[in-house]
C-alpha cells in the first residue's frame, strides 16, 4: 500500500504543521528527518546548531511515540536517502514546508524536485510563515502576511503510521559529521517542550519588561522573548506564537499598559521576521552579493584578516565590543542592538566585508536564520542601497546601556578593577595606572587597531561618496520595488505607536 513521506526540515513540531496535515488526509504516512552531512559541513553551521536540532528531534520523536508513531532519522544526502527509501518501499507523495534556507538548501531542493520528477513522486510544499514564494512585487505583502497569520492553527491530525521500511541509524556525533566545533556552554536547549515553557514565561510575565528592556545587554536576556532558536528550527510556528500573544493581549486589563505595549512591540518583531526572510526568498543571491551591486568592490579588496581575527577573539580593545563577543561565546545569543553594534564596528571602523563577518556570526548565533541574518548583515553594513546608514559607537553604547559598567566587568574580568573613568576607553589610561591594574598587553589590548572616530568618519565618507554617484542612485528604485516595505500599518494585528516610530526610523525598509 502506498504512503506519503513527511520530510521534516526547519519545522520540528507536530502542531500547526500543514505538510503533516495534508499527508494525514491522504492515508498512511512516514515521518522522516535527514541528517545531511554536506549541509552540516557548510561554513554557516556549527555544532551548537546540530546539537540543538538533535534535542528537537528527540522531542519530536517522543511526541510521535505518544501517538503510536516514530520518527525515521537517516544519515545521507537528501536525494540518496529518498532513493534508498523509495527502493525499500515506493511512496507516492513527499510533503514538506517551503524552506527559505541558505544557498546549499536552495540547490538541494532543486535536486530533490528533479528526483521527484524522475520517480513520479508528487512533492507538495506548504508555507509555514508569511514568506511568499515567487513573489513578483512587495505591493500587498503586509496584507497577505496578516491573512496568513490570522488563519487558525492546525491541530495535530490523527496519524496512521506504517512500519519503517529502513532501520533506524545512530545519530552521528558533530565531530564525525565534520561540523564546525562551536557549542557555547550556556546556550538554550532545543525541543518543543522547552519552547513552550519559554513562550509561556514570556507572554505571561517577562513581556512586562520588553519595552525599555531589550536594548541593554544587561536586561535583554530576560526581557526579550528568547524564542528565536525555536522559531528558526520550527519547534513553534510563527502563527501559533502570534496567536498566543494576541490571546494574552485579549485577557490583559487595559490599565496594564506596560505589558500590553511590550506584547504589541513583540508582534511587530514577528512581522519583521517574515519581512526580512522575504528578502532572501525573493533574491537568494543576497547571501553572497551586495543587495545593491553598485557597492561591489567597496570593501572586498581591502579585507584585513588580522582585524577580523581580533574581533572574533574579542580582543579589539573596545570593552563593549569584547564583552559582547565573550557573552556570545558563552551563550550563543546577543540582543538586537549588540548584534547591530558588532556588525557596525566590523563594517565601519574595521572596514570588513559583511560576508566573512556574517559567516562567523552565523556559526555563533544559535538562532541563525539565513533570511534575517544576511538581510541584517547587509543593512547594518550599508550595502542595501535603501536604508539609512546606521553606525553604533561602542563607547556611546556602553554609556547608554551599561552606565555602571556591570556588563563589561562581568564579561571582561581583566577590567574588573578599572575605575569607571577609564572602563569604556582603557587605551586612554596613563601607563602607570595600567600597570597598577595589571593591564598588560597579554591581558587586555593596550590600543584598539584603529582610532575609532577618524576611522568611522573615513568609512562613512567612502560609503556616502559612492551613494551619491548617479549610477548607484539609479539602482535604488529597483531594490525598493523588490524589497522595501509598503506597510502603512499592521492593520488588525497591531496598529501601535511603536510601529509608527519604527517606520520613521526606517526600520521596516
Ligand atoms: C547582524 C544581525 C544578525 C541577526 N541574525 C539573526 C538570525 O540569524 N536569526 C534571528 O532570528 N534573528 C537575527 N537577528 C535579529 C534579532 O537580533 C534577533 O531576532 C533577536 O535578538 C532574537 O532574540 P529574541 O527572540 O529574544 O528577540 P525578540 O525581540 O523577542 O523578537 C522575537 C522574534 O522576532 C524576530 N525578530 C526580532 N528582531 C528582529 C529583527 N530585527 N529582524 C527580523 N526579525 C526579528 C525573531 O524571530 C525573534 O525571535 C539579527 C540581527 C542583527 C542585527
Amino acid at each position: 500500500m502506498s504512503y506519503g513521506v513527511v520530510w521534516f526540515k526547519r519545522d520540528l513540531r507536530l502542531h500547526d504543521h500543514a505538510a503533516l496535515c495534508a499527508a494525514a488526509l491522504e492515508g498512511p504516512l512516514l515521518c522522516l528527518y535527514i541528517i545531511e552531512p554536506s549541509l552540516w559541513q557548510q561554513p554557516d553551521a556549527s555544532s551548537q546548531h546540530y546539537h540543538f536540532v538533535l534535542e528537537c528531534l528527540q522531542d519530536l520523536d517522543d511526541a510521535l511515540a505518544r501517538r503510536g508513531g516514530q520518527l525515521l532519522v537517516r544519515v545521507g544526502e537528501a536525494c540518496a536517502v529518498l532513493e534508498e527509501l523509495y527502493r525499500a518501499a515506493p511512496f507516492a507523495g513527499l510533503y514538506s514546508h517551503e524552506e527559505t534556507g541558505n544557498g546549499h538548501t536552495f540547490q538541494r531542493d532543486k535536486d530533490v524536485a528533479l528526483w521527484c520528477q524522475r520517480r513520479a513522486v508528487r512533492w507538495r510544499e506548504f508555507p509555514q510563515t508569511g514568506v511568499i514564494r515567487r513573489l513578483s512585487s512587495r505591493d500587498g505583502w503586509a496584507e497577505r502576511w496578516e491573512r496568513f497569520v490570522a488563519q487558525p492553527c492546525l491541530p495535530v491530525p490523527p496519524l496512521r503510521g506504517r512500519p519503517l521500511p529502513l532501520p533506524l541509524q545512530p545519530w552521528p556525533s558533530a565531530a564525525a559529521l565534520g561540523v564546525f566545533p562551536f557549542d557555547p556552554p550556556a546556550r538554550q536547549c532545543g525541543g518543543r517542550r522547552r519552547a513552550i515553557v519559554v513562550l509561556r514565561s514570556f507572554i505571561e510575565q517577562r513581556s512586562t519588561d520588553y519595552r525599555g528592556g531589550i536594548s541593554s545587554p544587561l536586561s535583554a536576556p530576560t526581557a526579550c522573548s528568547r524564542l528565536s532558536p525555536y522559531l528558526a528550527t520550527g519547534c513553534l510556528s510563527l502563527r501559533e506564537v502570534l496567536q498566543a500573544t494576541l490571546r494574552r493581549l485579549d485577557c490583559l486589563p487595559e490599565q496594564n499598559s506596560r505589558q500590553r505595549q511590550g506584547l504589541q512591540a513583540f508582534i511587530s518583531r514577528l512581522h519583521w521576521h517574515c519581512h526580512f526572510m522575504q528578502k532572501l526568498e525573493s533574491e537568494p543571491d543576497i547571501e553572497y552579493c551586495n543587495m545593491h551591486r553598485g557597492y561591489d568592490g567597496l570593501r572586498e579588496n581591502e579585507m584585513d584578516a588580522s582585524r577580523l581575527a581580533i574581533l572574533m577573539e574579542g580582543r579589539t580593545g573596545w570593552p563593549m565590543v569584547d564583552a559582547c563577543v565573550a557573552m556570545l561565546n558563552h551563550t550563543g545569543w546577543l540582543n538586537f542592538r549588540m548584534r547591530a553594534m558588532l556588525v557596525s564596528v566590523a563594517a565601519y571602523p574595521l572596514w570588513l566585508h559583511w560576508r566573512p563577518v556574517g559567516l562567523w556570526l552565523a556559526r555563533a548565533f544559535l538562532d541563525y536564520e539565513p533570511g534575517i541574518h544576511w538581510s541584517q548583515l547587509q543593512m547594518q553594513s550599508g550595502t542595501t542601497g535603501i536604508n539609512a546608514t546606521r553606525v553604533y559607537n561602542p563607547v556611546k553604547q556602553a554609556l547608554d546601556h551599561d552606565p555602571q559598567g556591570r556588563f563589561v566587568r562581568h564579561w571582561l574580568p581583566a577590567l574588573r578593577q578599572v575605575p569607571d573613568t577609564w572602563l569604556f576607553e582603557p587605551w586612554k589610561m596613563p601607563p602607570a595606572l595600567r600597570e597598577r591594574y595589571n593591564l598588560h598587553e597579554n591581558v587586555y589590548p593596550a590600543q584598539p587597531p584603529v582610532e575609532l572616530d577618524s576611522a568611522t568618519r573615513v568609512a562613512k565618507q567612502r560609503l556616502h561618496g559612492l551613494r551619491k554617484q548617479a549610477a548607484v542612485k539609479a539602482g535604488k528604485a529597483a531594490i525598493v520595488t523588490r524589497h522595501a516595505s509598503r506597510q502603512q500599518s499592521l492593520g488588525s494585528v497591531t496598529p501601535t505607536r511603536a510601529d509608527a516610530a519604527a517606520r520613521q526610523l526606517d526600520l521596516f525598509a
